[in-house]
């Protein structure tokens, strides 16, 4: 049954009913210590108390969503009950298991090690959000580690999931960022140099946090109930339009993993339109219901170039890079057709899905950069435009957000190699080091693009506005995170909200907001937290 907090208790009113932990089997021990869980999805666990909590920002939107009152988040109830110290009536918290593939290897179990579950909230206009604690305290999935997060990797996960949802990307959205008064010990570099950083906790919030992972554990078990129960709930839940009659059959399971196949496709189309490198694309980041989740050493590309990878861990093999993100996911739903088959015993239902995935991502691939291009149609040619234009790109450091933004202002109809010159400026890192040979390279392509343009059915508004509307001008750019981090752990909050103001609306030019679409200082070029992050957070 549902059940509401008293309205006159200063607890925010969140109405819980929690489907997930009804559904499916839980771990009949509470015991709370690093433990293999066996035969079941979930253990339940209650939050350990932080010091001192207090909320550092809140996203009006999601409090919207939510039904909560702007003036909640003033109040210290809501910083305890968002830190985990004040548990909700109706809110039974738990951490979930899951396994999954880390770097390409198969690791066993690993689970919520630092997230904690508060249960299910049905919103005012009827939706059903699962609300999270990331660095809420042990689990028994933690496995030695602290159960913690530290500010620098909450404030980007809050920033991030904000400005991808506002960029047209499907995520997990993030409610509030709460800071501990705990400090939190972390090697950042991995160099021996351990040091006190202060935490914080991100409340975030989906209609489910279910992984490729958590199918993956069980199959690896050999435990075909379990395994065969989370379909049924994943599908009669979040698919209910692939049932067949109501029941999860095999139809019903290949139906629900070629639509999850798709909306995959469709979530790494609009990655690399934007830019983003996930950076720890492990089969147990991936959602089942095709968002980007779990926001660690993530980046954004600055300079256009396909092998940058911003997680440090990755940087030998940069298995994923920009440029392999649709081969990854592509690789990591064989993983989950491969834990579907124990179910299903049937191949082609499944392969019918992953072979969707190569088409649709190609299909929407291209219609995506031709409308970064504001060309209304893919035509013969296309491609060659494109891959001349990319090797451009890579050829001197070229901030890929600024050249999109730049050549939506390119007058089509009067060549001017010294106006289009200035055109590009603001996007070259090292405008100095560019050689004629370049700049006849980049007018032939400029000439080549003007041609296709004047064949195209759009007009000169017309591909203005589309250009604008795919490419953004606002991303959160890895070194502005940090600026933002650095201010808010010296207390100064107007950075952040300021930023996080001009992130709401990315593709529009907001004033006196130039500093924030300006291209990456050359301090930060090498500054830690800047270009590169480990995955120590
Ligand atoms: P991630 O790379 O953040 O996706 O985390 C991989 C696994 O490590 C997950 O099972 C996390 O829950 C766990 N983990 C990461 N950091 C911590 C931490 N500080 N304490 C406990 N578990 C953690
Ligand atoms: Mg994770």
């Amino acid at each position: 049954m549902a059940s509401a907090t008293q309205p006159d208790s200063g607890l925010p009113p969140l109405r819980f009913d929690n489907r997930f932990t009804r559904d499916l089997p839980g771990d009949p021990s509470d015991v709370n210590h690093p433990r293999q869980v066996m035969d079941a999805v979930y253990s339940y666990v209650t939050p350990t108390a932080v010091p001192a909590p207090r909320t550092l920002s809140v996203s009006r939107d999601m409090l919207h969503r939510l039904g909560l009152d702007e003036t909640d988040p003033h109040s210290a109830e809501f910083a305890a009950v968002f830190s985990g110290n004040r548990v909700l009536p109706g809110s039974a918290p738990y951490a979930m298991n899951y396994g999954g593939h880390q770097f390409g290897n198969w690791a066993g179990q690993l689970g919520d090690g630092r997230a904690i579950n508060l249960g299910e909230v049905t919103t005012p206009n009827g939706e059903r959000l699962a609300l999270q604690l990331k660095g809420a305290g042990t689990t028994p999935y933690s496995r030695g580690a602290d159960g913690r997060a530290v500010l620098r990797s909450s404030l980007r996960e809050y920033v991030c999931s904000e400005a991808m949802h506002h960029l047209g990307v499907p995520t997990t959205r993030a409610l509030s960022l709460v800071a501990t008064g705990e400090p939190v010990l972390r090697d950042m570099l991995y160099d021996g140099n351990a040091a006190h950083e202060p935490g914080a906790i991100v409340c975030r919030t989906s209609a489910s946090f279910l992984r490729f992972g958590s199918f993956q554990l069980p199959a690896s078990r050999r435990d075909t109930d379990t395994t065969r129960r989370l379909a049924e709930h994943t599908v009669t839940q979040h698919y209910p339009e692939c049932l067949s009659d109501g029941v999860v059959d095999n139809a019903a399971i290949g139906r629900w993993f070629l639509t999850l196949c798709e909306r995959t496709a469709d979530m790494v189309v609009h990655w690399q339109r934007v830019g983003f490198v996930h950076g720890v694309m492990n089969t147990d980041n991936m959602s089942v219901l095709g968002e980007t989740i779990d926001y660690g050493p993530y980046g954004w590309l600055e300079d256009y170039d396909p092998d940058w990878t911003p997680n440090t861990t990755d940087a030998e093999f940069r298995r994923y890079r920009y440029g392999q993100q649709p081969a990854i996911a592509l690789w990591n739903l064989g993983q989950l057709a491969n834990t579907l088959h124990t179910l299903t015993d049937e191949v082609e239902p499944l392969q019918a899905g992953i072979d969707h995935y190569r088409d649709h991502f190609e299909r929407q691939w291209r219609t995506m950069v031709g409308h970064k291009l504001g060309l209304s149609r893919w035509q013969e040619g296309d491609s060659e435009l494109i891959e001349s234009l990319n090797q451009l790109l890579a050829a001197t450091e070229t901030d890929m957000t600024l050249f999109y933004r730049a050549l939506a202002e390119l007058d089509l109809n009067n060549e001017d190699n010294h106006a289009d010159t200035r055109l590009f400026e603001a996007a070259w890192y090292q405008p100095d080091t560019l050689n004629d040979d370049y700049r006849t390279q980049l007018a032939a392509w400029l000439d080549a693009y003007r041609g296709r343009c004047r064949h195209d059915s759009a007009s000169p508004n017309q591909r203005c506005d589309t250009m604008n509307a795919t490419n953004p001008l606002y991303v959160p750019r890895n070194y502005l995170a940090q600026v933002a981090i650095d201010a808010v752990e010296q207390g100064d909050l107007a950075p952040l909200e300021r930023w996080i103001t001009a992130l709401q609306n990315p593709y529009t030019p907001q004033d006196g907001c130039d500093d924030l679409a300006a291209k990456r200082p050359e301090w930060a070029r090498t500054r830690a937290g800047c270009s590169m992050l480990s995955c120590s957070s």
